[in-house]
C-alpha cells in the first residue's frame, strides 16, 4: 500500500474557524499593542498579564486595578469569552473532574483534572475532535472539528489552575502538571501547541510558571514535527503513542503509521531523547488479542531497547473501551506477562494508572457522549 496516499484524513482541512483573538494569543509585544490601541498606557499590559496568569482572573469585572471606565472595552476586545462549562463530573472520590466546554462556536472539548497525593495533573486537548482515526479511540472516530487557538488551550490551563486554588476539586492546591493528552494531535496544531507551552511554563507575568518538565506533550508520531519541537529549546517530555511495534498492525491501529513508519518515529524519538536530555514515554493501550500477544512485547522491548537505550520507559493502558466497541482491555494476566517481557529486554515498563473509567474519560467519549 502506498504509505502516503492511503492517508486522507491526516490533512483533512478543519470544519471550522478559530475563535475571536484572546489575550491568551499574545505575546508581551502583542499585548502591549493592544493595550495601546485602546488607548491605555504600556504598563497596563503588564497589569494585565498579571491578572490574567497570576491571578488567573479572565474576567474584567475581577480586575479591579483597572480604571472602571475602561473595563467594558478591555472585556470586549482582549477577553472574549472563549469556553463555558457544559458539564463538570466528578469521581474517583472526587479526586477526578472532567469538565465538558463548549466554545464560542458550539464546538465541544474537554479536559480532565486529575488530583494525586504528590501532583494535580491537567489533561487537556489541543484540537476539537481529532483527524487522525485511531479506529479504538471515540475522538478519532467523529473526525476533526477544528484546531483550538493557543488561548483556547492556555484557558483550559488558567480554569483548571482557578478550580484547584479556589477549592472546587477537594483541598485547595496548586497545578503542578499538563498532558497534552485529550482530544486532538498536538503536533498537528503545532505552532499554537508550541506557543500555548512556553505560556504555560514561562515565569510570570508571561505565563503560569508550571515547570517544562511537568508538561508532556503526546503524539502518534509525525516524525518530522518530533525533530522540530526537539529544536524548539522545550524540555517537555515527549510521549508517543505507539500501540504497537510492528508495521503491519500500526498501519491499522495508528493510521498515521502509513505516512511515517514505526521505525522513523523511533528515529525521530531518539533524536528528541539526544537533543533534550529527556527520558521518551511510549504510550502502549494494551488491546485485548490485538496488540497484547507475548511476541510483541518481545518485539517492543527489542525495538525500544536498541532504538532509545535507557532513554525510554513504556507506560502501559489498559484500554478504556468506548461505548458499543468491539474493543476491549486484555485481562490482567496478560498485562502482567507483556510488562516482565519488556522489562526482560532492560526497558523500563509499567501499567498506567487508569483514572476517570467512570465518567468516560477515555479521550472524547463526553463529548461523543453530549453529542
Ligand atoms: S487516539 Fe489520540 S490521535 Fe488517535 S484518534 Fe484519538 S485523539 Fe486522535
Amino acid at each position: 500500500m502506498d504509505r502516503v496516499s492511503s492517508l486522507p484524513l491526516v490533512f483533512d482541512a478543519p470544519k471550522r474557524g478559530l475563535p475571536p483573538k484572546h489575550f491568551a494569543d499574545l505575546d508581551e509585544q502583542g499585548r502591549i499593542d493592544a493595550v495601546a490601541d485602546l488607548g491605555l498606557p504600556k504598563f497596563r499590559a503588564n497589569q494585565l498579564a498579571k491578572q490574567y496568569y497570576g491571578r488567573l482572573n479572565a474576567d474584567v469585572d475581577e480586575m479591579t486595578d483597572l480604571p472602571a471606565g475602561k473595563r467594558d472595552a478591555v472585556g470586549e476586545k482582549l477577553f472574549p469569552t472563549l469556553m463555558t462549562p457544559v458539564r463538570h463530573i466528578s469521581c474517583d472520590d472526587d479526586s477526578t473532574r472532567k469538565t465538558l466546554w463548549r466554545l464560542h462556536d458550539g464546538t465541544l472539548l474537554e479536559s480532565v483534572l486529575m488530583r494525586y497525593p504528590e501532583r494535580n495533573t491537567l489533561c487537556i486537548s489541543s484540537q476539537a475532535g481529532c483527524g487522525m482515526a485511531c479506529p479504538f479511540c471515540a475522538t478519532g472516530q467523529g473526525g476533526l472539528d477544528r484546531n483550538l487557538s493557543t488561548a483556547e488551550i492556555v484557558d483550559q490551563v488558567r480554569a483548571a489552575a482557578r478550580a484547584l486554588r479556589d477549592g472546587e476539586v477537594g483541598e485547595p492546591g496548586r497545578l503542578s502538571n499538563i498532558v497534552f493528552m485529550g482530544m486532538g494531535e498536538p503536533l498537528a496544531n503545532y505552532k499554537r501547541v508550541v506557543d500555548a507551552v512556553r505560556k504555560i511554563t514561562s515565569p510570570s507575568p508571561d505565563g503560569f510558571g508550571i515547570s517544562a518538565r511537568s508538561v508532556t506533550v503526546s503524539t502518534v508520531g509525525l516524525a518530522p514535527a518530533i525533530r522540530r519541537l526537539a529544536d524548539e529549546g522545550l524540555s517537555v517530555t515527549l510521549a508517543v503513542s505507539l500501540h504497537t511495534p510492528d508495521d503491519e498492525l500500526r498501519d491499522t491501529l495508528v493510521p498515521v503509521n502509513n505516512r511515517w513508519s514505526v521505525a522513523e518515529v523511533l528515529e525521530a524519538a531518539r533524536y528528541y531523547a539526544d537533543s533534550t536530555g529527556r527520558r521518551v514515554s511510549i504510550e502502549y493501550a494494551l488491546i485485548r488479542d490485538v496488540n497484547d500477544q507475548p511476541w510483541r512485547a518481545d518485539l517492543l522491548g527489542k525495538k525500544l531497547r536498541q532504538a532509545l537505550g535507557s532513554l525510554v520507559h513504556v507506560n502501559l493502558i489498559p484500554l478504556n473501551p468506548t461505548p458499543g466497541s468491539e474493543w476491549d482491555a486484555s485481562p490482567k494476566p496478560v498485562e502482567a506477562e507483556f510488562v516482565r517481557r519488556v522489562r526482560e529486554h532492560g526497558v523500563s515498563c509499567t501499567v498506567r494508572d487508569t483514572r476517570g473509567q467512570e465518567i468516560a474519560a477515555a479521550c472524547g467519549q463526553l463529548a461523543a457522549e453530549e453529542k
